[in-house]
Parts: C-alpha cells; sequence; structure tokens
C-alpha cells in the first residue's frame, strides 16, 4: 500500500510556531525553547503521519521560515551585506536574511508560485561562493530515524532553486543563473552522500518550476543537472515532485527523460491534462505519484472519483508502481478540523485539512490494494452527496442570474470622458484632487471596542456609538487637512490582518463560512485565516449603506463609500471547487452591484471597489492569463455597470508590478484608480511614458504607508511633478500608496498635512 504526502504545514494546529517564533525573536524565550516546540510539532506530525498508515513520509519540509532560505543556508549562499564568515548558518544570519537586522534590511520576499505564501528569493551573483553551509536536511532526517520514522527527504531541486533565485545587484540585466548550476551541484552531492551514509532509501527533489512556461534552454538545465547528479544518487529511489499546474508535453518528456530518476509526482487536480500524459506515455519500471488529494483546498477529497482514476492510472503505470499522493504540500491548506469548534457538522463533513487529508491519502490507497475501509468509503460518499444536494448550498434564484451574466457583456453606458465631465460638474473638485484609500490608524480604544463588541461585553448601541465618534474624529481630521475626497477610516472592519477586508464582506453574505483556527502560512510567523466560500453567494441586506451614510451626513465633502471587489474577494477565500471560479466570482459581483446601487441611492456619489488582489490571481502559464482577466475584468464591471454617469467609481490596487496587464486594467473602465507607487516610481511611470493612453483618473501613491517615515512637502512635490511629465494634468489624484491602518496618528497627520500642501503647491503653478 503505497501512500505519499508532498509536505506538511509547519505552524503547528494552533500556530505554535508562530508565537514560539515571534517570542524568541522579542528575546523573550530562548534558542532553546524555540528549538523544542520545534522538534515536538515535527515529531507530532511524523508520528501522525506513520501512525495513518503513510508509506512515503516527508522530512525536511519544516521550517523555521522558508524553505527556499533553507536551501540558500544549505547552499552557503548569504548575500555579503550580511557579513556571514563561514560554518554552520545559526538563527542570527537566517533570521537577519530572513527580516533584516539593525544594520540591514531583509532580502527580498516575493510570492510562490500562485499561492498566498511568500519566500525569500536568493540573490546570486558570479562570486557567490557556495559551502555547504546548514545541515538541516541530514538533521531532519537523522531526527525523524530515532523516533523510528523513516522518512524520504525532500530538497528544492537545484534548477528550480535558480529560477526561482534573482541576479544579484550590479549584474541584473548579463548574467545567467543557470550558469551557477555546475556550482550548486556539488553542494547538492555532498548532502546527497550523507543522506545516504544516514540510511535514507528515498529522496525527494521538488522542482515546480517544471510546470511554468520554459524555453527549451531552461528544460535541458534539468537534463543536465540530473544527469550530472545520477552517480551521486544511485542506489537511491529518486522522486521529482512537480506540482500547481500540467506540465506542458515538452516538459512532461523532460521530466521523463531524467537520469537516475525513479518516480514522478504529478499534480492530478490542477493538472486536468496530466492524466492524458501518462496515459499516452509512462516509462516502463518507473513509479507515479498520483496527486489527487487537493492541497490547495480546504474540501474532502471525492473518494469514489479519486479511487476510480488512480484505478485507471494503475493499468497504466503496473500494480506496484502508483502512489497516491496529495497535489501538492499541505502547506496551503488549513492544519486540522479537529480544532474547528464554531463550524457546524454538516459543513465539517465537507472539509479535510491537513490532518483529514493524510487520512484521505491513505485510505486511498488502501482500497487501492483491495483493503477499502466501506465505513469511511461510505461516509465520505454521504458527504459529498450532502454537499450536492443541500438547500446551502444551491440558491437557484442566484444560480440563474449568474448564468445569465455568462457570455455577455456590461459596461457603463458612456465612455469615461464623459462621465468624468459629468461627475465633475457635481464634485467640482479642484485639479490634483487630494485623498485616502480607505482605512485611518486602528488606535488600541478602537481595537478595545471592536474586541469587546465580539465578546458580547458591550452592547450594539454602545459599539455604534464609540464607532461614530472614531468616523467623526476621522472626517474632522480629514476637514482640518483640507482633503477633497473623504474617507470614513474603516473603523468597522475587523483590521488584524490583510484578509478582514474580505471577512467583513464575507461575514454579511451569505454562502460563507468562517473557521477559527483555519490558518494558512503567509510568510516567516505571519497566518492568515481565508474564508470558506461553501454555497451560492447572496446579498441578504445592505452591509455598508449605514456607515457610509453615516459618514456622509457629518460633512459636505465627497464622502467615498468603501467596498471589496469580487476577484480579491474570490483570490482570498477558500473557493468552492464544485464549479469554476469565474462563477462564484459572478455570484460575488451581482452582490456587490447591489450594494453599489444601495449606496447610490443612499446619496453617495463616490464608491471606491478596491481590488488589491486581482493581479495575484493570474494564472502561473500565459496561455492561461487571457481568460482568467476577461472574467476578472467582466466582475469588476459587473459590480458598477448600473449606476449614473454622475456616480464616480474607484478602484485600488495594491502592487504597482501590472505592467503587463495594463490593458485589462484600462479594461475595468474604473473612472479613478489608485495605485501603489512609490516604491517603485519607475516601473509603473514608464508604462505611460512608453505611451499607453490613460483616459480616467488616476492616483500613482505619492508616499509608502509600509514605513513610519513622514515625507516632506518638497519630495512629495517632486514625486507629482515626475508623474504630471508623463500624465495629463486632469486625471492625476493624489493620495498614499494604501490604506492607513498600520500607522500611527503622529506618523499620519503630518505626512498627509504635507501631501495636501504638496497638491495645494502645484495647483497654484499649473
Ligand atoms: N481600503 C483598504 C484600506 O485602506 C484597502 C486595503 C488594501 O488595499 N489592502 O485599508
Ligand atoms: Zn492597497
Amino acid at each position: 500500500m503505497a501512500s505519499h504526502i508532498v509536505g506538511y504545514p509547519r505552524m503547528g494546529p494552533k500556530r505554535e510556531l508562530k508565537f514560539a517564533l515571534e517570542s524568541f525573536w522579542d528575546k523573550k524565550s530562548s534558542a532553546e525553547d524555540l528549538k523544542k516546540v520545534a522538534a515536538d510539532l515535527r515529531s507530532s506530525i511524523w508520528k501522525q503521519m506513520s501512525g495513518a498508515g503513510i508509506k512515503y513520509i516527508p522530512s525536511n519540509t519544516f521550517s523555521y521560515y522558508d524553505q527556499v532560505l533553507d536551501t540558500t543556508s544549505m547552499l552557503g549562499a548569504v548575500p555579503p551585506r550580511y557579513n556571514w564568515t563561514g560554518g554552520e548558518i545559526g538563527y542570527d544570519t537566517y533570521f537577519s536574511m530572513a527580516r533584516g537586522n539593525a544594520s540591514v534590511p531583509a532580502m527580498e520576499m516575493t510570492k510562490w508560485f500562485d499561492t498566498n505564501y511568500h519566500f525569500i528569493v536568493p540573490e546570486l551573483g558570479p562570486d557567490v561562493k557556495f559551502s555547504y553551509a546548514s545541515h538541516k536536511a541530514v538533521d531532519e532526517f537523522k531526527e525523524a530515524k530515532a523516533l523510528g520514522v523513516d522518512t524520504v527527504p525532500v530538497l528544492i531541486g537545484p534548477v528550480s532553486y535558480l529560477l526561482l533565485s534573482k541576479p544579484a545587484k550590479g549584474v541584473e540585466r548579463t548574467f545567467s543563473l543557470l550558469s551557477l548550476l555546475p556550482k550548486i551541484i556539488p553542494i547538492y552531492k555532498e548532502v546527497i552522500s550523507e543522506l545516504k551514509a544516514a540510511g535514507a532509501s528515498w529522496i525527494q527533489f521538488d522542482e515546480p518550476t517544471l510546470v511554468l512556461d520554459l524555453d527549451s534552454q531552461q528544460l535541458q538545465a534539468f537534463t543536465a543537472a540530473y544527469a550530472d547528479l545520477e552517480s551521486t544518487l544511485s542506489g537511491l529511489n529518486v522522486l521529482i515532485e512537480t506540482y500547481f499546474a500540467d506540465l506542458t508535453p515538452e516538459a512532461y518528456k523532460t521530466l521523463i527523460g531524467l537520469k537516475g530518476v525513479t518516480a514522478y509526482g504529478l499534480d492530478l487536480v490542477r493538472g486536468t491534462q496530466t492524466t492524458d500524459l501518462v496515459k499516452k506515455d509512462f516509462p516502463k519500471g518507473k513509479y507515479l505519484f498520483a496527486g489527487v488529494v487537493d492541497g490547495r483546498n480546504i474540501w474532502a477529497n471525492d473518494l469514489a472519483s479519486s479511487l476510480s482514476t488512480l484505478q485507471a492510472l494503475e493499468a497504466v503505470v503496473g500494480k506496484d508502481k502508483l502512489v497516491v499522493s496529495t497535489s501538492c504540500s499541505l502547506l496551503h491548506t488549513a492544519v486540522d478540523l479537529v480544532n474547528e469548534t464554531k463550524l457546524d457538522d454538516e459543513i465539517k463533513s465537507w472539509l479535510a485539512f491537513a490532518a483529514q487529508k493524510v487520512v484521505e491519502v491513505n485510505a486511498l490507497a488502501k482500497a487501492l490494494a483491495g483493503q477499502k475501509d466501506e465505513a469511511f468509503f461510505s461516509s465520505n460518499a454521504a458527504a459529498q452527496a450532502s454537499r450536492k444536494s443541500s438547500p446551502r448550498v444551491t440558491n437557484a434564484a442566484v444560480q440563474k442570474a449568474a448564468d445569465a451574466l455568462k457570455g455577455s457583456d456590461h459596461r457603463r453606458a458612456t465612455n469615461v470622458s464623459a462621465r468624468l465631465d459629468a461627475q465633475q460638474k457635481k464634485l467640482n473638485l479642484p485639479i490634483l484632487p487630494t485623498t485616502t484609500i480607505g482605512s485611518f490608524p486602528q488606535t488600541v480604544e478602537l481595537r478595545r471596542v471592536r474586541r469587546e463588541f465580539k465578546a458580547n461585553k458591550i452592547s450594539e448601541d454602545d459599539y455604534v456609538k464609540a464607532i461614530k465618534e472614531e468616523i467623526k474624529k476621522v472626517v474632522n481630521l480629514q476637514e482640518e487637512l483640507d482633503i477633497d475626497v473623504l474617507v470614513h477610516g474603516e473603523p468597522e472592519a475587523s483590521i488584524l490582518q490583510r484578509n478582514d477586508m474580505v471577512e467583513y464582506f464575507g461575514e454579511q453574505l451569505s454562502g460563507f463560512a468562517f473557521t477559527v483556527n483555519g490558518w494558512v502560512q503567509s510568510y516567516g510567523s505571519r497566518c492568515v485565516k481565508p474564508p470558506i466560500i461553501y454555497g451560492d453567494v447572496s446579498r441578504p441586506k445592505a452591509m455598508t449603506v449605514f456607515w457610509s451614510s453615516t459618514a456622509q451626513s457629518m460633512t459636505k465633502r465627497p464622502m467615498k463609500g468603501m467596498l471589496t471587489g469580487p476577484v480579491t474577494i474570490l483570490n482570498w477565500s477558500f473557493v468552492r471547487n464544485d464549479q469554476p471560479r469565474f462563477e462564484t466570482c459572478y455570484q460575488i459581483a451581482l452582490a456587490i452591484k447591489d450594494e453599489v446601487e444601495d449606496l447610490e441611492k443612499a446619496g453617495i456619489n463616490v464608491i471606491q471597489i478596491d481590488e488589491a488582489a486581482l493581479r495575484e490571481g493570474l494564472p502561473l502559464r500565459k496561455s492561461e492569463h487571457a481568460f482568467y482577466l476577461k472574467w476578472a475584468v467582466h466582475s469588476f464591471r459587473i459590480t458598477n455597470c448600473g449606476v449614473k454617469d454622475t456616480t464616480q467609481i474607484h478602484t485600488h490596487m495594491c502592487y504597482s508590478n501590472f505592467n503587463d496587464i495594463i490593458h485589462s486594467i484600462i479594461d475595468m473602465d474604473a473612472d479613478v484608480i489608485t495605485i501603489e507607487n512609490s516604491r517603485s516610481d519607475e516601473k509603473l511611470l514608464s508604462v505611460f511614458r512608453e505611451g499607453v493612453k490613460y483616459g480616467a483618473g488616476i492616483g500613482p501613491g505619492v508616499y509608502d504607508i509600509h514605513s513610519p517615515r513622514i515625507p516632506s512637502t518638497e519630495e512629495i512635490a517632486d514625486r507629482i511633478n515626475k508623474m504630471l511629465a508623463v500624465l495629463e494634468t486632469n486625471i492625476l489624484w493624489v493620495n498614499p500608496d494604501c490604506g492607513l491602518k498600520t500607522r500611527k496618528y503622529e506618523e499620519v497627520k503630518p505626512a498627509l498635512n504635507n501631501m495636501v500642501a504638496a497638491a495645494k503647491q502645484l495647483r497654484t503653478k499649473l
């Protein structure tokens, strides 16, 4: 019975690692304390998997921060600025690279493929001196062995490591990262030899970059790397693990042609064409690790359907050569359903977190070997059936309305320049109008009020009163500062983490459920708790109208209504897997549309619909970009296609790296877009410099809100001048990069004051 788990969450069922790390960083506990928490977590995970009957159990998938940074440590590829002097890399150097220290900032962090996990990007140049500087992989293997668990050590493969790196400063344009392959392979050989000596019989190389759009030179690097490793690997069973998408036929051909490799791990959940590839051509005598249990989601597996897929594959690859596996590491799902005390039994029966997925993998492996646990399979089938037929999942009216959207188009009746004219007549704004992105600082007092209301310690009346006072404060401040378009500050939204701009809406929409411990690692010790969209989405009643109209009643200036857009709600949630993502997105769009129209009716003339996560939902493969962008942008337009010309629709985006999708952004047809910009001036403005025509309002952020630094008036004026060089004066807005919720009032007041002063200074000159 062969079962395998690609990787497992590290944080622990109750985020034990997070708390241990943060207390160590704050110098409240010792390195020994941290080591103990980590060792206990690893031991319980290994024991749990071996207890469940898993045959191929991974080791070295634990990490104190990130598995790519672990590989950088293994290779001794520490950038010179961290002053590492050689030897085994310790916590100091490791965490300095991850988080920076008093004198040096952290290394860059970026998204791990299309997940919400972020890794530390290796910085490599021609001068790096590689050395074997972290024995973590071997240590973890031995640690498990001492506990009586034989594991498969997991390494990030050499080619993916290089493809995920960036060239060091100074050689950005000239350096070929793959040219380092001959330099890192010797370190891999040392690690492999030590693992062999320690008694390993299998080894897993994660090579997820194989699913990207690769050219022939990149594919060739895989062939070369494994040919070079072949003799060192001899005597070991070698698994190359890929995940997150289909392989192209060329990549698949490269994979199955690799020397010294005995097993291939494939994602059969996202890789919808992969089974066909295998059926057409699979090398005799090799193992297929079939990833049928979804590591990216929280849904229980449809065991009957997986079993039939597996049986069909078994016929192709041979009886003892098929291993049941997860589609990718379970890092991207929540940890353990047992700790969910607030979900009702029906919804719970539809779910499987990491711990439950381990059990599913094993049940499938047993069934394949003729030892089907009938009771387990039939309760799974019952749960699947209940999910299909539950009235909580299906809302016929919503289905019908969303269906009607497909294949059609939704645009506002008038073009953007005519709309801007109509809006200007109504709003009467100065040139270079000033605004902010939505949230204002979250004070201790405000957090207390919200916490006590959630815990039923204060009445709803008291809560509403406190929030109203807060809004009044924020409105008065903006009037004093002389900002043109105001916000209410988002005091009523919960603010603990980025996802809360989704949670706030999810809590008021039907079709959403919330976990108490469904945390997923985002980066380092940071976790997010995505809502679960389990059913058709609808809006039982208005969500923000009360707060926005209350805020508007406090001022004569325009008050922006503040909503999260459908694509962002979708991308920051666990989404149902029983219908295409775009269908769910259309449903959310319709709910937001109702809200937009209610805000308009309530007299709100400016409405901002944030799409902070639109860019990050872009599929991995270029061939799928157009389709995604089409329905994503369509969903956004659905939310506001019905408003009057005089109602001004804003949107906001947190990333500036969307030069490649600028035409889709224009196609969103918002009246005004505010975008993060100050950390990458040149990048964003270069699009316009290169001649892209932009006719709607645009507010590239004039200062960085991620830093406590207060920008001067001159500095902001200078930035605005740079923008004026490429953008028409009458479309430019002046605003910060993003919301102000993470800042303090001591920082926000002078910064906004300087921002308004800079705008006024320039107005007199234009
Ligand atoms: N309106 C939100 C805020 O200001 C936007 C946050 C975001 O883009 N992440 O907080
Ligand atoms: Zn933002």
